[in-house]
């Protein structure tokens, strides 16, 4: 075949992939904002119809040979190399797995998500261990099929962030930990104290949806290019620049969840809105690493908008709709937003002490991976590990070993995402301070267009064409480090703290 009737044939096949993949993202999200309770089921097939239809064209002979003509010369289109790439890594990595291995894991990965939601309902871990035990066993085995089988928990990990291996994370948690918990010491003896409960009130939700709406033009969310809705978990998708939904659910009595959930959501929608049209129809319209998507939300949830200057912009603004929020000062209000408060849940602690609660998970499940413990000791270990960090254990295991779903859902080898994504934007804070130096009045009079224009330039334009370490070198040519992040916290929480 000529290259040129292959890579015809080879774009038209990636963009039967992607509408396939858009048609059936589109499905899940009308399933989470729409859809009545009963028709799930009917649902649920049909979205795995359309995975099953895009899965036949990634792995197919056509695809292969396809790959092969093309892989002759390198290509002249930076954009045509990545997706030559990424077909030819998703290829090679589907035809590595058993079959009959994988189908095991996929009907024992469904039965053990309800276990787990039983097990949770019931206080019951006991009646998880064992189904959570052959989750990660057969996980470890669909790693060895890549090759990782002395190593699966890296392997796990390379698949959710290319390129990042324990060995790398123990050295970044290791410096990180080392420097957070006399850092939460000397937070507990500060005489500062903040009220967690001064931000509290009554918002009613009609009027923190106009607020929201505000929030998200202020970053430049397109509005003709996209929707905002509620669901039970805030969540973002879309294939299309022109199509990126998002959705965010709001507490009567707290309008700053809505506020930070926006504007989380809110930076992975822009990530979508902000990629070069020519990318559109390649399947290259997500960045890479679920920790390089991530930094880009938390970039906006909490270098922006848990920053003092953030609230010196934002609160009368909201107390537009709000007015009994004129009797606060901004000062007290991002104190009490930001009070560190060693919860022993991760979805009610603040965001220093999130860093700890990812480290904690992420050594147990090396400790799991290395035999160090039994999976029916987890809860033991589990609560000693939260009160050596958090100072709090929780009351029970649906609230401590048991609160999250990740471990029984297949996400495993993907919790230190979270922080990597806190690493990768502490390089994000250096590097745009450097190139916009008054960034701190930008934010204090909510002129944040400057600030995701960055971000839409450095990071955002060229989608999944660029590998996570990639897309960090064209930022600041460093190598990942956690000392850029170190410095953030430490500014932030002795400032707080007065430390
Ligand atoms: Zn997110």
């Amino acid at each position: 075949m000529r290259y040129e009737d292959a890579e015809k044939r080879f774009r038209a096949l990636v963009r039967e992939i992607d509408f396939l993949e858009n048609i059936r993202s589109t499905l899940s999200w009308d399933m989470r904002v729409n859809l009545p309770l009963d028709a799930a089921g009917y649902r649920g097939d049909s979205i795995a119809f359309l995975s099953g239809e895009a899965m036949k064209r990634k792995t197919s002979d056509e695809m292969n040979e396809l790959l092969c003509v093309l892989e002759e010369k390198p290509a002249e289109d930076p954009i045509l190399e990545s997706m030559i790439k990424k077909y030819r890594k998703q290829y090679k990595y589907q035809a590595e797995i058993d079959p009959a291995l994988y189908m095991e894991y996929a009907s024992h990965n469904l039965q053990c998500e309800v276990v787990w939601q039983e097990a949770k309902k019931h206080n019951d871990f006991a009646s998880l261990a064992p189904w959570m035990k052959k989750e990660f066993e057969l996980l470890a085995k669909l790693a060895a099929c890549h090759g990782w089988e002395k190593d699966p928990m890296s392997g796990l990990m390379d698949e959710w962030e290319p390129g990042i291996t324990r060995k790398e994370m123990d050295r970044l948690f290791g410096e990180l930990k080392d420097f957070m918990l006399p850092l939460l010491d000397d937070i507990k003896a500060s005489p500062v104290k903040p009220d967690p409960a001064l931000i509290l009130g009554e918002y009613p939700i009609p009027l923190q949806e106009k607020l929201c709406r505000r929030v998200l033009d202020d970053i430049g969310f397109d509005f003709r290019k996209g929707r905002v809705d509620v669901s039970a978990h805030p969540y973002t998708t879309g294939n299309d620049i022109y199509d990126i939904r998002l959705t965010t659910r709001y507490y009567e009595e707290n309008f700053t969840m809505a506020v930070c959930s926006c504007l989380h959501e809110g930076g992975h929608a822009l990530t979508g809105q902000h990629i070069d049209p020519a990318l559109r129809y390649t399947t290259l319209e997500h960045m890479v690493g679920a920790g390089m998507n991530e930094a880009q939300s938390r970039y906006l949830e909490n270098f922006v908008g848990r920053s003092p200057e953030y609230w010196e912009y934002l609160l009368p603004v909201a107390a537009e709709y709000f007015p009994q929020l004129k009797k606060i000062s901004p000062e007290d209000f991002y104190l009490s937003m930001n009070c560190v408060r060693q919860s022993p849940h991760r979805m009610r602690c603040d965001e220093l002490t999130y860093n700890l609660h990812i480290i904690l998970r992420y050594e147990l499940e090396k400790m799991l991976f290395d035999g160090d413990i039994t999976f029916d000791e987890l809860p033991k270990v589990w609560n000693e590990k939260s009160k050596e960090y958090l100072g709090a254990v929780p009351e029970n295991d649906a609230e401590g070993v048991l609160q999250d779903m990740h471990w029984s859902s297949g996400y495993i080898g993907y919790f230190h995402t979270y922080v990597l994504g806190n690493f990768y934007d502490g390089h994000f804070y250096e590097a745009m301070l450097k190139d916009i130096p008054d960034f701190h009045e930008k934010v204090r009079r909510g002129d944040l267009l400057p600030i995701t224009g960055w971000m839409k330039e450095k990071l955002h334009k060229t989608g999944g064409m660029y590998q996570p370490a990639e897309v960090l070198k064209r930022v600041d040519g460093q190598e990942l480090t956690a000392k850029h992040y170190i410095d953030y916290i430490r500014e932030k929480y002795s400032r707080m703290y007065r430390l």
